[in-house]
């Protein structure tokens, strides 16, 4: 296993708030939330970011994107909700495993950078 965080956290080696579970993905509550609904949702396999999204292992990023819109129902985020990925430096990606932020339970700011 790479000695990543969120490898950790899937394992259970970290503790974290989960908030949904399956066979590919693991979805959990940000420690630093930035919005009054701030989940992160991983894929079990490690890939360390964006950038690393092929035709091998693009099908688990297909099924994150299923997998969102019942994470944001059952957070109440019926009025909305933003997915972000950040990937490397240049966007503070702090994280090398590829994580998508769903932020909501608030309005946002238009500004996204
Ligand atoms: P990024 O900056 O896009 O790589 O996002 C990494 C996110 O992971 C940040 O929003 C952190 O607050 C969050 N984070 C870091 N450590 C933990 C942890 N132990 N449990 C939950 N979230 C974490
Ligand atoms: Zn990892």
């Amino acid at each position: 296993m790479p000695d990543c965080l969120f490898c950790k956290i899937i394992a259970g080696q970290i503790p974290s708030a989960k908030v949904y579970e399956d066979e590919f993905v693991y979805a959990f509550r940000d420690i630093n939330p930035q919005a009054k609904t701030h989940v992160l949702i991983v894929p079990k396999a490690h890939i360390a970011s964006c950038a690393d999204i092929n035709g091998e292992n693009s099908s688990v990023v297909a099924h994150i994107f299923e997998v969102i819109p019942k994470i944001a129902e059952c957070e109440g985020l019926k009025n909305g909700f933003r997915v972000i990925t950040n990937c490397g430096p240049d966007a503070c990606q702090s994280v090398k495993h590829l994580h998508f932020h769903i932020l909501g339970g608030e309005q946002m700011s238009e500004r996204m950078a």
